[in-house]
């Protein structure tokens, strides 16, 4: 990829207020420096932009002119709309009809109108602006079904409006024409999936390290630095170095400085790029190293296979739901590319909500319905998920793998597998992320052909921990022997049971925890693409014995 940073960009020394930031560093001379949770390898260097939150209201003004309010107004969603068109000309596909679609609500004459008449009234115009739009979004909210799913639009839309009005930065991703380091309080898994090539790295206040947000950054391939609330004191524009590893940010890199973090992320990617062939021990053990992957786009050539397709990564900002033909495309479209394939049916919920869904709010989201549980609300959506996985299989010749996630009960995984295999899919199987599933490894192997550890949910459920929470990120740290000792006891029941039984969590990606897993008996490791290299490494290192020997002093 040509390096296109800018050099002209904003000066580092501009804003910075150098008593907010600590200085030395391992990484320069004269920068500061800042940590965070490092959740996706890799290092970037650029200018911050940051993503603006939604305005907050502030009271009422006494209005002196409301003629003045009213031509405020017009101008506020005038000036959204020409930013959302221009936006759309340079997007393509589905990007640019719903940017399209969303300027011409911005200037709809009755919206228009109807703000306009309250600012007469004697409204100031962010308020004028914020009642018409929400008139607007109950009554949409009201109608139902397709209708009500586009009330989110009109908050969005009323967000850039009287963030215009009360001249404040527009809110939602930027698109400053130059690459840039995005900052945010946090990103939902939408805007991640949204960003453009021009984003270098992500920095976010809040988030946790098993977070979605975190796992769709590693899978493009992006470094990231979450649960960083020192970020809010570092002024945009301000040059920064980011290494995803480690967490940690230089603030302030003279162009020379950044120059030299861009040109050692280069020559640490050509020596792992250089590191081929199928994952194994230093005395041969083989242990197979799969991709997770959310679409046809994050496939390599040369896997050994797809350990995690998650597939409700396809569909993350659908506000409809996707057609059984849209599904046989996208699953057929990987089919294709790689020999096995582990389909995991949808998990939405919680963090990961699919708007098309419709699924009531939940106080308790985590531990709610989500997962396969969704099934219990909207049969249809795994059937027709399930007919599509298998028609994607006849017709590319493969064999597919599917699995489900979030299985607490036998009842679920025999239920699940009863249907799968009568659609003709030829392997089930089941995540373990509840610890009820994996104290019961043993009679799950008994109803499906295989186990996969999610350690993500796992640490969260055994924990009791929000695997989102930028503060209990302690306790989430697969190497805890509580979740160890799970993950044993699900690859005992698997040596047992002759069967696999693999990881796929984020743990799996992890070059000190592989050989720790393979130590324990997993037979497969499923991770980001771009993880794949350095754990290839790590178990070429280290014998199966002394990957055992590891796992034992782990567990105790
Ligand atoms: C997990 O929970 O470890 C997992 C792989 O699933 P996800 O991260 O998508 O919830
Ligand atoms: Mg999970």
């Amino acid at each position: 990829m040509p390096d296109t940073t800018p050099t002209d960009g904003p000066s580092p020394a501009d804003g910075i207020r150098p008593d907010t930031l600590p200085t030395g560093g391992p990484w320069t001379g004269a920068a500061g420096r800042i940590t965070g949770l490092g959740v996706s390898q890799g290092r970037a260097a650029g200018p911050v932009i940051r993503m603006a939150a939604p305005p907050r209201l502030p009271a009422p003004r006494t209005v002196a002119d409301p003629g003045a309010e009213a031509a405020a107004v017009v101008k506020a969603l005038g000036a959204v709309a020409a930013d959302l068109a221009q936006r759309a000309t340079a997007a393509h596909g589905e990007a640019a009809e719903i940017l399209e679609a969303l300027a011409m609500i911005a200037d709809d004459p009755m919206l228009r109108e109807e703000a306009e008449g309250r600012a007469r009234d004697g409204l100031d115009a962010a308020h004028a602006l914020d009642a018409a739009f929400t008139r607007h979004r109950d009554a949409l909210a009201a109608l139902g079904g397709y209708l009500a799913e586009r009330a989110a639009d009109l908050d969005d839309l009323k967000h850039r409006a009287v963030a215009f009005a009360l001249d404040l930065p527009m809110p939602g991703l930027p698109s400053p024409g130059h690459p840039y380091v995005l900052v945010a309080e946090d990103l939902s898994p939408a805007d991640t999936a949204g960003l453009g090539d021009d984003v270098l790295a992500l920095i976010t206040a809040r988030g946790g390290p098993t977070s979605h947000t975190a796992i769709l950054a590693r899978g493009r391939g992006l470094p990231a630095v979450v649960a960083c609330p020192e970020i809010a004191g570092v002024p945009d524009g301000t040059v920064v170095g980011v290494d995803g590893m480690t967490g940690e940010i230089a603030v302030g890199l003279t162009a020379e400085e950044a120059a030299e973090v861009r040109e050692r992320d280069r020559a640490e990617k050509a020596r792992l790029a250089a590191s081929h062939g199928p994952g194994r021990t230093a005395d041969g053990h083989p242990v197979k190293l799969l991709l997770n992957i959310g679409s046809a786009a994050d496939l390599r050539p040369d896997a050994e296979g797809v350990g995690l397709f998650r597939t409700e990564f396809l569909f993350l900002d659908r506000k409809q739901a996707p057609t059984f033909e849209e599904q046989v495309a996208a699953y057929a479209e990987v089919f294709t590319q790689a020999e096995t394939v582990i389909v995991r049916t949808l998990d939405a919920g919680t963090d990961k909500p699919l708007p098309f869904l419709g699924l009531p709010e939940e106080p308790n989201p985590a531990l709610g319905v989500r997962g396969l549980r969704v099934d219990r609300l909207l049969p249809a959506v795994l059937e027709t998920q399930l007919d599509a996985i298998a028609e994607a299989a006849k017709a590319t010749g493969t064999q597919a793998w599917v699995m489900a996630p979030m299985v607490t009960t036998m009842g679920e995984a025999s239920g699940f597998a009863r249907r799968a295999r009568a659609k003709g899919i030829a392997r089930v199987g089941v995540m373990v992320e509840v610890p009820a599933a994996a104290l019961r490894a043993r009679r799950l192997l008994q109803e499906v052909d295989f186990l996969s550890i999610g350690t993500n949910d796992l640490a969260q459920y055994t924990f009791a921990a929000d695997r989102q929470h930028s503060t209990l990120a302690d306790l989430l740290d697969p190497r805890q022997p509580a979740l160890l000792e799970l993950i044993a006891m699900c690859a005992e029941a698997g040596r047992e049971a002759g069967k696999p039984v693999g990881v796929c969590g984020e743990a799996a990606g992890d070059p000190l925890l592989a050989p720790l897993l393979v130590g324990l008996g997993v037979t497969s490791l499923s991770m980001a693409p771009v993880c794949v290299p350095a754990v290839r490494e790590a178990l070429a290192a280290l014998t199966l014995q002394e990957c055992r020997e590891r796992a034992r002093a782990a567990l105790s």
